[in-house]
């Protein structure tokens, strides 16, 4: 639950789609789905063909200039839009951001899930076939977003990436709120290696410091194997963190 103004209210999530099934069965299971049962958050998908004015149901169609593919139309994007932002004002909240799921926007990545999970609503757009009218980005859209450079067939599994990366840092979401505070790329670095019963596996033996019980000892071992994990997988983000140490 997020606190406002000493109100306790959930984090909601509207995900305007050709494809709510899909959407909603990803979302519903698991520790998302008992997040929502317990009303941490909301998911809603409403469905973007139900808003065209189309009486065959179309929603897409060429695009002017030529080439190859169909493009999403202005209209049923504007009024499925529409209608979530009066729900979302009618109850006296804030707008809040729209976000557009493109290729060719920033790449999501942990701060922007942190920063998304202080807001009450999000909506996501999700695209399909290639992509939707400009003009109707201009006038509903906060943020482009993409998951990464690659082309997916539609927006939605990049939506469920986003909104699964965000919700699991809503208070209350996650059971033990510490494994997202020592979770990679919460201080810049890869998490440790974890191990679990039992203590030998195959020939291979738990190191003997995480069995000693002194919990200094573990979180240094930690820091220290985190340090050299990121090391090797991440010299990006490994060289980030040492200008971050050295003292001025
Ligand atoms: N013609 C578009 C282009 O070249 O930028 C690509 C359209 S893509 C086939 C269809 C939809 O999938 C997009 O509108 C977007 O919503 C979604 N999509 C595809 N790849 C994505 C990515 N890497 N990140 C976020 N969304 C993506």
């Amino acid at each position: 639950m997020l606190e406002r103004n000493g109100y306790l209210t959930m984090m909601n999530f509207h995900i305007l789609t050709l494809f709510p099934e899909m959407v909603m069965q990803g979302l519903h299971t698991s520790i998302l789905g008992r997040a929502v049962e317990r009303e941490y958050i909301s998911i809603e998908a409403v469905n973007i063909r139900d808003y065209t004015l189309d009486k065959h149901g179309k929603v897409d169609d060429y695009t002017y200039g030529g080439g190859a593919g169909m493009l999403m139309q202005a209209q049923p994007v504007y009024d499925a839009w529409r209608a979530v932002s009066e729900r979302i004002t009618a109850r006296g909240a804030a707008q809040g951001r729209v976000i557009y799921v493109t290729p060719q926007g920033k790449t999501f990545h942990q701060k922007m899930a942190q920063e998304l999970a202080g807001e009450e609503d999000l909506t996501f757009l999700c695209g399909h076939y290639e992509g939707i009218d400009e003009r109707v980005l201009e006038e509903i859209v906060t943020d482009e977003i993409s998951i990464g450079d690659y082309v997916l067939t539609g927006g939605e599994l990049p939506a469920m990436v986003m909104i699964d990366a965000i919700a699991r840092l809503v208070p209350g979401v996650l059971h033990n709120t510490d494994s997202a505070m020592t979770e990679s790329f919460c201080d810049g670095l890869l998490e440790y290696p974890q191990y679990s019963r039992p203590e030998i596996w195959h020939d291979k033996r738990v190191p003997p410091i995480l069995l000693c019980g002194d919990h200094a000892k573990v979180d240094a071992w930690r820091l220290e194997q985190s340090v050299i994990r990121t090391r090797e997988r991440r010299p990006d983000l490994y060289e980030a963190y040492c200008k971050r140490i050295q003292p001025l």
